[in-house]
This record gives structure tokens, sequence and C-alpha cells, in this order.
């Protein structure tokens, strides 16, 4: 017996030289390398697909998931850990409540908009524009919430399309698991409350722009995500676990596929991570923005897949998300060029200036915020995908101290740039 286990033991030790060995205790998350693999092959086989590097698929998950891919042939290796080193105790934030290095929770979000209408009256106004799922359920959840900033005249700030000023939305966190992407709305908001009379470029957008933020769209999967702490969950999707059996962080639906303009098409399973949901706008979240975007733009483009907004056209959106390094303007149902590509080219080119990201259609996305905004209003949308994917800033768990050595100072001129573009985006 003990011969045989001594035996066990030396072809585990072999296999251990192997990176897909069995070590079935190991729950550690890691971006995995897969060559020769296809994005949709692993997609529909319920794999937590990412953008690869060099054109090869990356694909998230523990050994048990690495174990899988070898069963189906394949020969992943580990590209980078999920989790980077991580300080602790942020001296100057006492009280503070946050997590994985400083991030901040969703009960510190909602605190920080109540803070800065508090302290911006005259700037500001905040909204509830509707429940998020567990909400919905009486199982806890929270608001959904929206701050209007502009230097504020007579009807400004109104939940109506047609406003006297045009205006820029700005929304994040609607993959939960995204973290740097609602501290970058953290900075937004702050940098234009605080510049006010200050800065001579943000006073003159406030003069004549309002900007819209919904920090966090889907604030039960920040929840779940911020439960882990220093090792936060993966959750990328919503909190709905209706629907199947699925553990977390499985469960839920991609908020980012739900969305009512073209959805459906190639879905995954309830489980996997593109899950578009049972129906076109199932979910409260995406019922929630989708309301609010009608509410702050008229729709200024036609029903016909070919025809484009008129160059008269005001507003635009931006859906911050991670991670890739890529400024992405619509289609995502088709490969397609949209018929305002050439525009919206143009504008994400100015934008990408400042942050040195890739201006590229993102293609095979149905339901996602960007294609209903642009193709359901009109308005210059993109999605904005953060930071690259491997290093201490790359992936979904950047270190904390990225957002202001990194994030921020990169897509600060972009976000400005897309608020200077409100008036007339498909005109500069
Ligand atoms: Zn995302």
């Amino acid at each position: 017996m003990k011969v045989l286990v001594g035996l066990v033991t030396a072809v585990l030790l072999l296999l251990g030289t192997n990176a897909a060995a069995a070590q079935p205790t190991d729950t550690t998350p890691y971006y995995w390398q897969v060559p020769g693999a296809g994005e949709h092959v692993l997609q529909s086989a319920g794999f937590d697909v990412e953008h690869g590097v060099d054109g090869a698929v990356q694909v998230v998950g523990d050994q048990r998931v690495a174990d899988r891919l070898v069963r189906l042939g394949y020969r992943p290796s580990r590209f980078d850990s999920v989790y980077k080193p991580v300080a602790t105790g942020r001296s100057a934030d006492i009280g503070v409540q946050t997590f994985y290095g400083g991030y901040r929770t969703v009960a510190e979000h909602e605190k920080h908009l109540t803070d800065v209408a508090a302290a911006y009256p005259a700037l500001t106004q905040v909204y509830d524009i509707g429940d998020s799922w567990r909400k919905t359920r009486g199982l806890g959840g929270h608001d959904i919430r929206a701050i209007c900033i502009t230097k504020k005249q007579s009807g400004d700030c109104s939940l109506s399309p047609n406003s006297a000023k045009p205006r820029f939305a700005l929304i994040a966190q609607i993959h939960a698991r995204e973290l740097a992407t609602g501290e970058l709305a953290w900075r937004w908001i702050d940098h234009v409350t605080k510049g006010y009379g200050t800065d001579a470029e943000v006073t003159s957008i406030l003069d004549t722009t309002e900007l819209w933020v919904v920090p966090i769209v889907n604030p039960d999967g920040v929840d779940i995500v911020a439960s882990g702490g220093n090792q936060p969950l993966m959750q990328r999707k919503n909190a709905n676990n209706t629907s199947a059996s699925c553990s977390a962080p499985s469960y839920g639906v991609d908020l980012n596929r739900n969305s009512t303009f073209k959805w459906g098409g190639a879905g995954t399973s309830r489980c996997g991570e593109t899950y578009q949901g049972t129906a076109a706008g199932s979910e409260p979240e995406t019922k929630a923005i989708e309301a609010w975007f009608k509410q702050l733009f008229p729709d200024q483009r036609g029903p016909g897949d070919t025809e484009p907004a008129p160059v008269t056209t005001k507003g635009v959106m931006i859906t911050v998300h991670s991670y890739g390094n890529l400024i992405m303007p619509p289609w995502g149902w088709t490969w397609n060029a949209n018929p305002n590509a050439t525009q919206l080219a143009a504008l994400g080119r100015k934008m990408a200036a400042f942050n040195g990201y890739t201006v590229v259609a993102e293609g095979d996305t149905t339901g996602t915020t960007d294609d209903f905004t642009y193709g359901n209003l009109g308005i210059a949308s993109y999605t904005f995908e953060i930071g690259s994917g491997s290093g201490s800033c790359g992936g979904f768990f950047p270190q904390y101290s990225c957002v202001d050595s990194l994030f921020w100072p990169k897509n600060k001129g972009a976000f400005l740039t897309a608020a200077k573009a409100a008036k007339a985006p498909y005109a500069s």
C-alpha cells in the first residue's frame, strides 16, 4: 500500500510540472492562455473567455477549469494571476469601507453621491433610476443611482429627453468584477464637481453640457465581488439566481447581453458568463438603464439597420469595462460597419489620443448597452475596456494604486473629449 501511495505521489509530482496537472484543492483563479482554441467554441462550452494576447484565447478559472480544458484536448498554460499583491490599511481613508487594497464598496459609492450632492447643490442632482434584482425580490439589494452634473439653470437635470444642454452619459461596473471602472466613475464625478470655477475646461463643460453618471449599474454583483475581501469573487453578472442551479459566482444574467436592441443570437448556458437572460430586457437593471437612457436622449436615428443618425445628433455614451485597452464603437450584433462608423471612429481616435487605446468595433456580441444607445437612440456610443491583460495593473483585479497612477490619468482626457463632443459627436 505504501509503495502504491509512493508511486501515485511520484506520478503526481511528475504531473506537477505540467501546468494543467490535477490539484483539486487549488481554487485560486488564473488567466490561462489556450492556444489554438476558438473563442465561441469555448464560450458555448461554458468557459469564461476573455480577450487574449497575440490572438490566443484566454480563459479565467482555477485548476479545475484548466483540467477541463485538458480533457477537451487543449493545452492551457498559466498566463497570469488574477489576484495581485494587495496593500492593505490605507491610512488616509480610515473608516471607509474598502476591499482588495482600497476599492470602495457599494455603500461607499452611495455615500459618495450623497456627499457630492450635499457639497455641490448648484451643480448636481441625484436620481434613483430603478432597483437591482435583489431589491425587486425583497432580498436586500440596492437602488440604482444616477447623478447629473452641470451648472444648473432652470429645467436642467430633468429626466426629459428634450434638454436645453447636450448630454454625456457615463456608466460603469455593469460587469461587477471589472473593479477599476466604478473607481473611474468616482474620479470623473470628483474632477468635474471640484473643478467647476477653478478649471477652465471643466467650467466651460458644466456651463454648456449635462454630465450624467451611473457609477454602479450592477450593485448586487459588486456586493458579491466585495464579499471576497482581498480575494474578490469573480461575479460578472447580476444576482438573479432563479433560472438554474449555478453556484456563485456563475449565476446571474449578463446585463451587457440583456439589452433590448437585437437581443438574442448565440447565447451561452445559464451558468455561462455571457448568459443573456430569458428575454430581451428581462432584468431590472437593464430595464432601469434603458428607461433612463430614453429619458435622457430623444430617438435620433431611423429604424433601419443602415440608416445613419444625422450630423445634428446630440449625445455621447460611454460604458466602462475592463480589460483590453480598447475603445469599441458599435456594432456588437454584426461585423458589418454601423452607418455612422466613420464618424464614430473619428471621435474614438480623438479619445484614444489621450488613453492610447485601440479603436475597433466589437462584433459578435448581442444585447450590449452601446448597441442599444446607438441603435435605438442614435447617440455616439462606446465601450471602453480599461487596462491590459496582465501585470499588476492588468486584468479584472488590478492593484488599487493603478486607478490613480495609470487609469485615471489616461482616461481623464478621453472623458473630457466625450463631454465636449456631446453637442455634435458626428460633426467633430
Ligand atoms: Zn465588461
